[in-house]
């Protein structure tokens, strides 16, 4: 894989995306790769990243970003017409509370299947008056 852009050496990704690393690809263009994680949730969990280094989704140009999804989802039809799965999960983890453990931006696509054993967060309950009040903060901070 040629690769054009800076590497950021404690970068695990950028390293892989220099063809240091090995890798299972799944896709490539001039922008992006796509690739297995090594310690998949289902088989064919994929991570698309940016061969751009940026740290996080917060920090990463929309326009990277679109494409970024572009691929997304190129990569979920293959997973659903391939026949590994059913369905498929997009997930993100943006930051180390969220549990983003490489700091290189990428998305994850879990195929899913029904009765896989897989669940998702289980969500909470607000108290009276909260969401409204968090709604109007959020509001507040993107003005
Ligand atoms: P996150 O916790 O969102 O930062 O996800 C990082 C993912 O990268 C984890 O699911 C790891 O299994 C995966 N990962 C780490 N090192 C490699 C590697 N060398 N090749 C493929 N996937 C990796
Ligand atoms: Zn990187």
């Amino acid at each position: 894989m040629a690769n054009r852009f800076y590497i950021m050496n404690d970068c695990i990704f950028c390293h892989i995306i220099a063809g240091d690393i090995p890798c299972e690809k799944v896709y490539e263009d001039s922008h992006v790769l796509a690739f297995l994680d090594i310690t998949p949730v289902n088989p064919g969990h994929t991570l698309v990243v940016p061969k751009e280094h940026y740290a996080d989704m917060a920090g990463t140009p929309v326009p990277v970003l679109i494409h970024l999804i572009e691929v997304v989802q190129k990569v979920g039809n293959a997973v659903l017409k391939s026949g590994l799965a059913q369905g498929f999960n997009v997930g993100l983890n943006n930051g180390a509370a969220a549990g983003q453990s490489v700091l290189h931006t990428h998305f994850h696509i879990v195929p899913r299947n029904v009765n896989d054993g897989h669940s998702l967060w289980h969500g909470k309950k607000y108290v009276p008056g909260q969401a409204t009040a968090v709604a109007a903060q959020l509001r507040r901070t993107m003005l």
